[in-house]
């Protein structure tokens, strides 16, 4: 039997035409199904994957802990919750979670309170949004990173388009800009946004610096510590324990399907701010609650964060880190000075990036090609990614595998 042929339309003509745009840019991306846990090993496609990309850095993603936990939360709290936490989707399992979450900054931000969200991309959107609606109409300016992460631009454009937020970027290895710009800045409130770990980088912002800029011009400052949350610090708090910081004028945002190994997002910052944003967070207020399982399964994986396991991991982690940045050499391809999990190497073209990515992946290796817009155009990388379960030997073997490919590719460039 043939298939009746589906009348096309314009905006079908157009979704077509657009994908084969990018398709032919290099930018499109694809899916590729994973059929087994988040691991160091995978299995894609049937084939088996040394993998470096996933930010489960402590290797908690497939911890028999924490998913012991996690059933257990089901026994006692079911599947779902039912509704947003405002109509009655808050349970006891979330209430513990928010609470051990403020401990875990309490020495670095005073009356500290925590909320719990299913997503960084929501926290973001919620504490950005929120918090500009502190001033009138037209009475707050951002200060945004320009490396920032997607999900922070997103909130800071939509707080722009609700509010009529003033917007300025800032090069985060250069504050006089930043300086100047507070200066002259008469608005009531001032907002400062900032990853802690820069996503596709690797490398940290200065947030000593910036406290002091912002006590210095009475800014709020906002860093999202997406990818050092559970990794930088003695007992895994994040940047602000890493740095020795405590600051009334810090909104903390953590996520914790990264390193924290299962899903979700928090804010942390002193109480009136946690309160206002209950009232006026609109992504806070109008989702349902993430099932109260996760933020009882959460609540073993921050014990063992803090835990000497946690410690161990954090500890050999750093090995890894160390060994990559004193003995890997490329000729041409660069690395970078990152002292963090996060590794990239810049590589420049889309074509270049992929024709890496591919190579590794005949090689047994699964490691993404990031490109635009995730990254200024022209400096296409791979982002390579360690994690604690990650042995020496896996690293020495990716490292002369790279060496391999880097000289493959420019033998056949120069042919
Ligand atoms: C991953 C990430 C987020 C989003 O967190 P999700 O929980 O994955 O939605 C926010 N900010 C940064 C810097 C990130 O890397």
């Amino acid at each position: 039997m043939t298939k009746p042929s589906l009348a096309t339309f314009t905006a079908l003509d157009l979704a077509k035409d657009q994908i084969a745009d990018l398709d032919q840019q290099l930018l499109k991306r694809k899916l590729r199904v994973t059929q087994s846990p988040c691991d160091t090993k995978a299995i894609v496609a049937g084939r088996p994957l040394h993998a470096f990309c996933s930010n489960d850095y402590l290797g908690l993603a497939n911890h028999p802990d924490i998913g012991s936990a996690l059933a257990e939360g089901i026994s006692k709290y079911g599947v779902g919750s039912g509704a947003s936490h405002l109509i009655s989707g808050h349970s006891l399992a979330h209430e513990s979670l928010e609470k051990r979450l403020a401990e875990f900054q309490a020495k670095h931000i005073p009356e500290a309170r925590a909320l719990f969200f299913s997503t960084g991309y929501l926290a973001n959107l919620a504490a950005i949004t929120g918090l500009v609606r502190l001033a009138p109409q037209g009475g707050a300016s951002i200060y945004s990173a320009k490396l920032n992460h997607a999900s922070l631009i997103d909130g800071i454009r939509l707080a722009s388009a609700q509010t009529n937020a003033m917007v300025t970027l800032f090069d985060h290895t250069q504050l006089n800009s930043l300086r100047e710009a507070l200066q002259q800045d008469k608005r009531p409130l001032k907002l400062i946004v900032t990853d802690g770990v820069f996503s596709m980088d690797g490398d940290l912002a200065p947030v000593n610096e910036l406290v002091t800029i912002a006590q210095q011009y009475d800014a709020l400052l906002l860093v999202d510590d997406a990818h050092g949350f559970g990794v930088l610090g003695k007992r895994g708090h994040g940047i602000l324990e890493q740095d020795n910081i405590f600051s009334e004028r810090i909104i903390y945002i953590g996520t914790l399907g990264k390193a924290a190994g299962v899903s979700g997002a928090f804010i942390c910052a002193q109480d009136a701010f946690i309160e206002w944003l209950i009232q006026k967070g609109r992504p806070y207020i109008y989702s349902t609650a993430t099932p109260p399982a996760i933020a009882h399964a959460l609540c073993k994986s921050l014990d063992i964060i803090e835990s000497e396991e946690g410690s161990e991991r954090r500890q050999h982690l750093y090995r890894l880190i160390e060994i990559w940045q004193k003995e890997m050499q490329f000729s041409g391809w660069q690395k970078v000075a990152s002292c963090t999990p996060i590794q990239p190497v810049i590589l420049g073209s889309n074509a270049n990036a992929l024709q890496a990515a591919s190579l590794l992946d005949d090689a047994g290796y699964w490691i993404p090609a990031i490109r635009p817009p995730t990254v200024p155009i022209g400096s296409s990388r791979l982002r390579i990614t360690f994690s604690a379960n990650h042995s020496e030997a896996d690293l020495r073997q990716l490292m002369s595998t790279l060496n391999h490919i880097e000289q493959q590719i420019s033998a056949k460039a120069s042919s």
